[in-house]
């Protein structure tokens, strides 16, 4: 294997206690990426370093994984100045003429200090090469980072995707739709670092199996940032209907809302989630706005996470565009929520009218019978569901 990349973590640096098992959750991730590639990953307690054949392809990869601040295609030499010099050389575009030298000593016993580091090797490559040096605005900034072990250089750094390696905080139920905004809620969360699992309730034969395929293309989407994505599939025909029957419609919303809050904070126990996760935004519907999420999260005592409660819609359609789920969820296909949507549904809820409308029909059996029967979907493969919406 003949290239190496290096891996600058992210945050992890400010968090010293912890430092030890960020990397190791962060090196499991990287390897749960890279199982397909022929490489070989070391670490140490400020850089990763990975040897393998395409590194294009490899630094490619690693922009999903999250926990990394910057990726960098980097050249080993001997702490010679020579060598170093020879490599730089080798490296640097020669199409390009401007540059600057940037010294990093992480072997602080080394003879020179950085900045007189900088300017022999810079006076050097002036000397041998027609490339003019530029300290504000450089064509090219070489970088040199001298180690124990040998000298590392390089010219281009590219940015990681940031946040922590998931997996750190523990786990997290995501409740996903078809929608924009749930996705989006599902990325923003495995970037802090949470193992995110998916639930999603579905209502045949109101809700078609397009509708989820489309949930599950977008579980598949997600999880290239985290490899380890579970959707939880819930049967929720008989509660939907049993709402439908006996309550009013203006208070259909809020109480489907709060038996999906129900069922999710009673399977997060059973498969060790600690936050419950949404793509609620304030006031974007009549079910979020202050009143209604105070009437539905009172079913909980769980966090209830809301990644996208404070964005504007474009905001987040912004963020799905990048991160690749728009196009998935602007598909037409029904959710289950749109085919019982009243015309006026209430915008400040009653707790006491929630309370006194559920007790019309036994909604205890049925969220067990519907717990009961979740089908769990595991093992995405990119691509997977392109085919079949
Ligand atoms: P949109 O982008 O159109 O707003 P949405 O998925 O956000 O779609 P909302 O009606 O705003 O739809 O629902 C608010 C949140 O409730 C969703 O972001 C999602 O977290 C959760 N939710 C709604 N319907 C379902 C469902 N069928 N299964 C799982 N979660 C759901
Ligand atoms: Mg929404």
């Amino acid at each position: 294997m003949q290239e190496l990349i290096m891996i600058k973590y992210g945050e992890l640096t400010t968090k010293k206690a912890n430092r030890k098992i960020f990397i190791n959750i962060l090196t499991q991730n990287v390897e749960r990426m890279l199982k397909d590639e022929n490489v070989e990953i070391t670490k140490d307690s400020v850089r990763m370093f990975i040897k393998c054949n395409d590194a294009g392809k490899i630094a490619h990869k690693l922009q999903k994984v999250f926990g990394i601040l910057s990726i960098v295609i980097a050249y080993k030499v001997n702490n010679n100045i020579d060598d170093v010099l020879n490599k730089s050389l080798e490296i640097m575009d020669q199409s390009k003429h401007t540059f600057k030298v940037v010294t990093k000593r992480a072997d602080k016993n080394y003879p020179i200090h950085s900045m007189d580091y900088s300017r022999k090797l810079g006076g050097l490559i002036l000397k041998n090469s027609n490339f003019k040096v530029d300290v504000h605005n450089p064509d090219i900034t070489l970088t040199v980072e001298i180690r124990n072990e040998g000298t590392f250089v390089y010219t281009d750094e590219v940015k990681g995707a940031g946040g922590y390696p998931v997996g750190v905080e523990g786990k997290g139920l995501l409740m996903l739709s078809g929608g924009i905004d749930s996705p989006v809620a599902g990325y923003l969360t495995l970037k802090r670092g949470v193992n995110v699992e998916c639930m999603y309730f579905e209502s045949p034969p109101h809700t078609s199996e397009e509708a989820k395929n489309k949930v599950l293309k977008l579980a598949s989407i997600i999880n290239e940032y985290s490899g380890r994505i579970k959707v939880h599939v819930v049967p929720f025909t008989l509660i939907q209907e049993a709402i439908f029957k006996n309550c009013p419609d203006i208070y259909m919303i809020t109480i489907m809302r709060r038996m999906m809050y129900r069922i999710a904070a009673i399977y997060s126990e059973k498969i060790g989630a600690k936050i419950l996760i949404n793509g609620e935004s304030i006031g974007q519907v009549a079910s979020q706005t202050l009143d209604s999420m105070v009437c539905i999260n009172n079913v909980t005592n769980m966090p209830v996470i809301r990644p996208v409660a404070c964005f504007d819609k474009l905001e987040i359609i912004d963020i799905a565009k990048r991160i690749n789920t728009y196009e998935t969820s602007i598909l037409p296909y029904e959710d289950c929520c749109t085919i019982f949507v009243p015309k006026h549904p209430v915008i400040k809820p009653k707790l006491e009218k929630c309370i006194e409308y559920e007790n019309r029909f036994d909604y205890q059996t049925l969220i067990q019978d519907a717990i009961n029967n979740i089908e769990t979907i595991t093992n995405f493969k990119e691509n997977e569901f392109e085919d079949i919406l």
